[in-house]
């Protein structure tokens, strides 16, 4: 079959790969002049930045990929486990250092919180029971008509704490204010607030604690770029600088996609664009009911980020590769981002320095920082265009006054990305940077299946997607697509 691609992200690649292994005649049309979307890299003055993810969790998916274009993730990328995984930094002067090694993390904690010291492993039990008992059913599973309900185990459901919220879970284990604000900081990973989000997702921290969290050797960006490499491989043919303006349906059934104003037919087309975006902008209200466009744009999105990319010329000896600055009040800056939709007065800052663990990534004897602070989706209550230079002032005094000093006078190369840049490149719903919210404990039931229910030959594929947003929920997605194209289209 001929099918057509939209958008070169993770969610784009894996699927173009999957279905060239599969035999299909495939071309990928991409808005951007290289692949990656959210995925990206920035090089200027001898400095390598990741603008995107920094942490690549459930490698199997990554591993999987490969394996159905027979190929060997090990031949193509280094994953290299972090050590620490990540550093906290809290504003009375503590530091703790966790590691996937739960004994090495124990006596950090016996350290900073002996009072918790029974209670770490016990949450790490209690989350990995959360993943045995999701996992099959809201990852592993296109869950998108009655075939994949009917192997599921219903009492499964029973004691996946949908009814409670991550944060009441966490204050009910822990006693201490490090470790509340330490296991909190999970819901991030895909743009939730724990104060808001079911305390299902607290299965993340087994996914990176219990399973591993990596980085790939050279940078993140290596895993957009060998998967680029493995599609050409698979014959997959690809077109840049194409943004698709509208997709083409007659009698309920994909035509074609138009690009640049020239039409190009297509018996299937993969959307990798946002979801929301692709049924509001790129499809008519004759192919798809106002209704659903507008119940479309009401999916609420999952936060975004205030990045910037500051290389500096020094090295700082209390940064690794992966650290957190945390907040003084932690519920009220998730107000501030997700109620509020401002920007956190007091933020909480992640900086990601991956010249330690690849010194090549700066000048000798300097640093590459990519600063992420989380932001509140796109609205009228914050104005980008007037913000973004003071906020980014903001950011780097805060770091100074916890510990990294004089950073200002040693930066040498500064760039910004707000939330409308997100937007803006990548045409992401309200410059989200993990697709939909998880906010909302029917969150799992709202997000758009991988098929559309409306048009035949329409499928979707990326973090907008059920399962989520993150590389290996993206990934799955992909691996649904193809099990949804297998079954209705074989
Ligand atoms: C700052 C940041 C930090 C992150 N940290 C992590 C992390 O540590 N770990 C992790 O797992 N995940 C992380 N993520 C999330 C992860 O990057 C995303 O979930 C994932 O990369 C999304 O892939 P995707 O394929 O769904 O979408 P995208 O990357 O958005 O790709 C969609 C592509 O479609 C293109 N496109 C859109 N519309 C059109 C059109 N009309 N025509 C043609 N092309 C179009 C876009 O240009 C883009 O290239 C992070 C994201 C960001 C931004």
């Amino acid at each position: 079959m001929k099918i057509s691609v939209i958008g070169a992200g993770i969610g784009g690649l894996a699927s173009a790969c999957l279905l060239a292994s599969r035999g299909h005649k495939v071309t990928v049309y991409e808005k951007n002049s290289r692949v990656g979307g959210k995925m990206n890299l920035v090089e200027a003055e001898g400095f390598r930045f990741d603008t995107g993810p920094s942490l690549l969790t459930m490698p199997h998916l990554l591993e999987k990929l490969f394996n159905e274009c027979e190929q060997r993730l090990e031949d193509h990328l280094k994953l290299l486990p972090i050590s620490p995984i990540c550093r906290y930094n809290y504003q009375d002067g503590t530091v703790f250092d966790c590691f996937d090694d739960r004994l090495k993390t124990q006596s950090e904690i016996d350290r900073i919180a002996p009072e918790d010291s029974q209670s770490y492993s016990q949450f790490l039990d209690y989350a990995e029971s959360i993943y045995n008992k999701t996992a099959d059913a809201f990852i592993y599973n296109p869950l998108y008509d009655f075939s994949d309900f009917r192997n599921l185990d219903l009492f499964s459901f029973f004691g996946i704490d949908a009814f409670s919220k991550v944060s009441g879970k966490i204050d009910a284990y822990f006693e201490s204010e490090y470790l509340r604000k330490f296991f909190k900081r999970f819901t991030t990973y895909n743009g939730s607030s724990p104060y808001l989000a079911p305390a299902t997702l607290n299965v993340i921290p087994h996914v990176e604690l219990n399973q591993g969290g990596f980085y790939v050797d050279g940078g993140m960006y290596k895993i957009a770029e060998t998967l680029f490499w493995l599609a050409g491989s698979l014959g997959v043919d690809f077109v840049f600088n194409a943004e698709v303006s509208e997709i083409n349906v007659s009698n309920k059934k994909i035509d074609g996609i138009y690009v640049n104003g020239a039409f190009h037919s297509s018996d299937l087309v993969v959307a990798n664009s946002d979801a929301t975006e692709t049924v509001v902008h790129l499809l008519s209200e004759v192919d798809i009911p106002i209704k659903k466009k507008e119940k479309a744009a009401a999916i609420e999105p999952s936060c975004s980020g205030f990045v910037l990319l500051l290389g500096i010329d020094t090295q700082y000896e209390q940064l690794v590769h992966h650290n957190i600055f945390f907040s003084q009040n932690y519920e009220q800056e998730f107000q501030q981002i997700f109620e509020q939709k401002v920007m956190p007065g007091d933020p909480t800052i992640y900086i990601a320095n991956t010249s330690f663990s690849n010194p090549s990534h700066a000048p000798e004897g300097g640093s590459n920082l990519f600063v992420l602070v989380n932001a509140p989706y796109l609205s009228e209550s914050y104005d980008w265009d007037k913000e973004s230079a003071s906020y980014g002032s903001k950011v780097i005094k805060s770091l100074e006054e916890r510990g990294l000093s004089d950073l200002s006078s040693h930066i040498t190369f500064q760039s910004i990305i707000t939330p409308k840049d997100f937007y803006i490149k990548y045409l992401s719903n309200k410059g989200s940077i993990y697709g939909t919210s998880s906010n909302n404990k029917f969150a799992a039931f709202v997000r758009p299946r991988n098929k559309s229910r409306e048009i035949d030959g329409l499928y979707f594929a990326g973090g907008s997607t059920h399962p989520g947003g993150g590389i290996p929920l993206v990934i799955q997605s992909a691996f649904n697509v193809v099990e949804l194209i297998d079954r209705y289209e074989g």
